[in-house]
C-alpha cells in the first residue's frame, strides 16, 4: 500500500504546470490534495497574495480534513526587471513568492500531522540570473532563505526543504538542439522531475533531510562557460 494513502496534501498554484503534476502524483498514491489557485477551477480559487484568501483557503482545509501533512508552495510569482517593475510589481511578487508561503506555514502550524514536510518551490534563479528579472529572482532568494529558518524553527514538527528546478517545460513540447543540449543532461526538465523529488521529500525516505535545497536543472548551474568550448560561442554583437 502507498505511504501516501489518505495522506492531505496542500499545493499553491495546483491548477497547472509543476503544481499540477505534484497534484497528479499525490493523487495517484491516495492522497487528499488541497488546491489554491487564482485561475477558474475545481479547487479553492483565490490570490495567495491576499491574506484573508489564505485564512478562508487555511479554513477550508482543516475544516474538510483536520490537518495537513504535506505544504507545497508553488505558486508562481510575478516575473519584472528593474525597468518596468513597479513597487506595487515587485510588492506583488514578494508576497506571492515569500509572504504567502510563510503565512500559510504560520496558519497550518497548530495542525501539521506528525512526520509533516513542506516543500517550497524555489528555482535556480535564486543564484544566477539573466537580465531583467528582479522581482522573480528576489522572491526565490527569498523562499530559499525562508526555507532553512523555518527548517530550524519547525524542528520536531516539520522537516521543510526546497526544491530549485532549471528549465522545466509545462507545454508538454518535443524540445531539441540547442535548447535541449546545452543541458548537461541533453534534455529540458519536465513537470515529473520536480514532482518525483517532491514525494520523495515528502516520504520517510527522506526524514534525514530538513533545511536543504535541491537542484533539478540538468547540471545547468555546475556547467562553467567559456567562449569556444562545449558549444558555447560568444558573440559581443549580443551584449
Ligand atoms: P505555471 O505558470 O505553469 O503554473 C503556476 C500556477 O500558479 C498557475 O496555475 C497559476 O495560476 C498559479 N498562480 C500564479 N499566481 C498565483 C496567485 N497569486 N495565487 C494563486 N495561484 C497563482 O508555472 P510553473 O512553471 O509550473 O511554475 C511553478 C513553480 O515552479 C513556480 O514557483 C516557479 O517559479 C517555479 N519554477 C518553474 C520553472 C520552470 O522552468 N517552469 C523553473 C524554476 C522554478
Amino acid at each position: 500500500m502507498s505511504s501516501f494513502k489518505g495522506k492531505v496534501v496542500v499545493i499553491t498554484g495546483g491548477a497547472q504546470g509543476i503544481g499540477r503534476a505534484i497534484a497528479d502524483a499525490f493523487i495517484r498514491e491516495g492522497a487528499i490534495v488541497h488546491i489554491i489557485d487564482i485561475k477558474l477551477g475545481e479547487w479553492f480559487v483565490g490570490d495567495v497574495s491576499d491574506r484573508a484568501t489564505l485564512e478562508r483557503f487555511a479554513d477550508s482545509v482543516i475544516r474538510q480534513s483536520g490537518h495537513v501533512d504535506y505544504l507545497i508552495n508553488n505558486a508562481l510569482p510575478l516575473m519584472k526587471g528593474i525597468d518596468e517593475c513597479t513597487w506595487e510589481d515587485f510588492n506583488y511578487a514578494l508576497t506571492v513568492g515569500v509572504t504567502a508561503p510563510f503565512y500559510l506555514t504560520k496558519l497550518f502550524m497548530p495542525n501539521f500531522a506528525p512526520g509533516a514536510s513542506i516543500i517550497n518551490i524555489a528555482s535556480s534563479r535564486d543564484r544566477m540570473s539573466q537580465p531583467q528579472t528582479e522581482s522573480y529572482t528576489a522572491a526565490k532568494g527569498g523562499i530559499a532563505a525562508l526555507t532553512h529558518a523555518l527548517a530550524i524553527s519547525l524542528a520536531g514538527k516539520a522537516r521543510v526543504n526546497s526544491i530549485s528546478p532549471g528549465w522545466i517545460d509545462t507545454t508538454d513540447s518535443d524540445i531539441r538542439g540547442a535548447d535541449a543540449l546545452q543541458q548537461p543532461v541533453g534534455r529540458v526538465g519536465k513537470p515529473e522531475d520536480i514532482a518525483e523529488m517532491a514525494l520523495f521529500l515528502c516520504s520517510g525516505k527522506a526524514g534525514f533531510i530538513t533545511g536543504e535545497d535541491i537542484c533539478i536543472d540538468g547540471g545547468m548551474t555546475k556547467l562553467m562557460i567559456y567562449h569556444g568550448e562545449h558549444g558555447w560561442d560568444y558573440h559581443t554583437s549580443q551584449k
